[in-house]
C-alpha cells in the first residue's frame, strides 16, 4: 500500500498548493521554487547568448545549457545529441510531417484518442494524398489487433499519445512501436501526458520521434519543450527551420547544415527555459517518476471510487494499473462548464470541455467532460474535497 503521505518539503516549493485545490496538472502543472530560482539566476547572473561568445557569461551560459541537454537525455533514455529543444509539445509534433519524406498513397496511422496536436498536423497531409487510418480504442486503450490490421507495408508513420490526456489511459506504446518497426515505418510518440507522471525511457519503447513539453509532469517553465530524435534518422530529417547556429559552413553558392541537435536550434532559443527545465527535471528526479506514477494511481483509483458512489459517469478503464492521475467524468443535469464553475467557487481548479480532442468526444457521443488531474503535490484530503463538494451538488 503506498503511503499517501506526500512530503511537506514539495508543497512548501509551490506557494500556491496552499491556495487552492489545484487539480488541472494535466493542462499545466505548478512550478517549484528551485526552477524560478534556476532561471531568476540566469537571469540576474549570467544572462548571455550561448554557442557565440568567447567571453565568461557567453561560456557559462553555453554550459548550463548543455548540461540541461544532458539531464533532459538521460532523463528519458536518449543521447544528448538526440534532444532538441522546441516550445512545447505541439511544435515538436508538427516538425516532423515537414521534416520526412511523404507521398502520394503513403499512410499515417494514428489513434482514436488523439489530442488535435497529435491529429490535424497529419490530417493536412490529406491534401497530399496521404491516406489516414485510426487505430480503434476500448474504455480509452487501442487496440493492438486492430493495429495489426490497418499498420501495413504502405504504413509510414504510426503515432500515439502515449497517455490520453482525456482519460488518462496508458497506452501500450512498446508493443505497438514492435508493429510500427516490422513495417519500416517511423513510430512517432506524443508524450505529454507521460513525461514526469511515469518513468519514460525512449530505448525501452523503440521510439523514433518523441515529443513533450516542460510544463506539464515535470513542472517546467512554460514555452519549453523537446523533440526526441532519434540519432540514426537524423540525417532523414531534414530541419524545418534553419538560420544562425544551424550551419557548417556558407558562401554566397551554397551552405552545409552542422550535425547533431543545433541543426535543428535555429536562432536564439530559450536559454532561460533550458535552464528552468534543466532546474525541473532533476526536481522530478529526486521524487522519482515510479513513485509519482503508483502515487497519483492511487490518487485515481480513490476519486474513481468516490465519483462512482456519487452517480457520476467515469470514463475509462478502472484498472489504475493502466492510469496516471487523469480522471474525467460527468454528472447528469449538469454540463461540464457548470460543474467546474462550481467547483471553482469552492477554490478546486479542474478542466471541462473537450480537453482538445473533439474527435474522440464524438466517438463517446458526448460534448465534454470534466478532468480532474493530479501531481504528486496533490493529497488525498484534496480529493476528498472535491468529492464532498461534488455530493453537495
Ligand atoms: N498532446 C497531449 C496528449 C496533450 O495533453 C497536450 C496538452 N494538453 C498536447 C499534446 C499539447 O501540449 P502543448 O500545449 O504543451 O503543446
Amino acid at each position: 500500500m503506498i503511503n499517501l503521505k506526500i512530503p511537506d518539503d514539495i508543497r512548501k516549493d509551490i506557494p500556491l498548493t496552499s491556495k487552492l485545490i489545484y487539480f488541472d496538472n494535466a493542462a499545466t502543472s505548478l512550478t517549484p521554487k528551485p526552477v524560478i530560482d534556476a532561471m531568476v539566476d540566469y537571469y540576474l547572473n549570467y544572462r548571455a547568448n550561448i554557442h557565440r561568445g568567447v567571453h565568461k557569461l557567453s561560456v557559462k551560459a553555453t554550459e548550463e545549457y548543455e548540461e540541461g541537454r544532458e539531464v533532459v537525455a538521460k532523463f528519458i533514455g536518449a543521447k544528448p545529441s538526440e534532444i532538441i529543444f522546441v516550445r512545447n509539445t505541439s511544435e515538436g509534433l508538427n516538425w516532423i510531417p515537414y521534416g520526412i519524406t511523404l507521398s502520394e498513397g503513403d499512410k499515417i496511422v494514428v489513434s482514436e484518442v488523439e489530442h488535435h496536436s497529435n491529429l490535424i498536423i497529419w490530417m493536412r497531409l490529406k491534401r497530399k494524398g496521404v491516406k489516414i487510418e485510426f487505430i480503434k480504442e476500448k474504455d480509452g486503450i487501442i487496440d493492438l489487433e486492430d493495429a495489426k490490421e490497418k499498420i501495413d507495408e504502405s504504413t509510414k508513420v504510426v503515432t500515439i499519445t502515449y497517455v490520453s490526456n482525456v482519460l488518462g489511459t496508458i497506452q501500450p506504446v512498446k508493443e505497438l512501436s514492435k508493429i510500427a518497426h516490422s513495417v519500416g515505418a517511423y513510430f512517432v510518440v506524443d508524450a505529454a501526458q507521460a513525461v514526469g507522471h511515469l518513468p519514460v525511457d525512449v530505448g525501452y519503447i523503440n521510439a523514433d520521434f518523441l515529443a513533450f513539453s516542460g510544463h506539464k509532469g515535470v513542472m517546467g517553465p512554460t514555452g519549453i519543450g523537446v523533440l526526441y530524435i532519434r540519432e540514426d534518422i537524423q540525417s532523414e530529417f531534414e530541419p524545418p527551420f534553419i538560420g544562425g547556429g544551424t550551419i557548417e559552413e556558407v558562401s554566397y553558392d551554397s551552405f552545409k547544415l552542422t550535425k547533431g541537435p543545433e541543426r535543428y536550434e535555429a536562432g536564439t532559443p530559450d536559454i532561460g527555459g533550458v535552464i528552468g527545465l534543466k532546474a525541473a527535471v532533476k526536481y522530478v528526479s529526486k521524487i522519482g517518476t515510479e513513485k509519482i506514477e503508483k502515487y497519483e494511481q492511487k490518487l485515481a483509483e480513490i476519486t474513481i471510487k468516490g465519483l462512482k458512489d456519487i452517480g457520476a459517469t467515469v470514463y475509462g478503464t478502472e484498472d489504475t494499473s493502466k492510469r496516471v492521475g487523469v480522471v474525467s467524468f460527468n454528472i447528469e443535469g449538469y454540463t461540464p462548464h457548470e460543474i467546474a464553475a462550481y467547483l471553482d467557487e469552492n477554490n478546486i481548479a479542474v478542466r471541462s470541455g473537450h480537453h482538445c480532442c473533439m474527435a474522440f468526444m464524438k466517438k463517446l457521443g458526448i460534448n465534454g467532460t470534466v478532468r480532474a488531474s493530479y501531481h504528486c503535490y496533490n493529497t488525498k484530503e484534496e480529493l476528498e474535497r472535491m468529492l464532498e463538494v461534488l455530493s453537495e451538488l
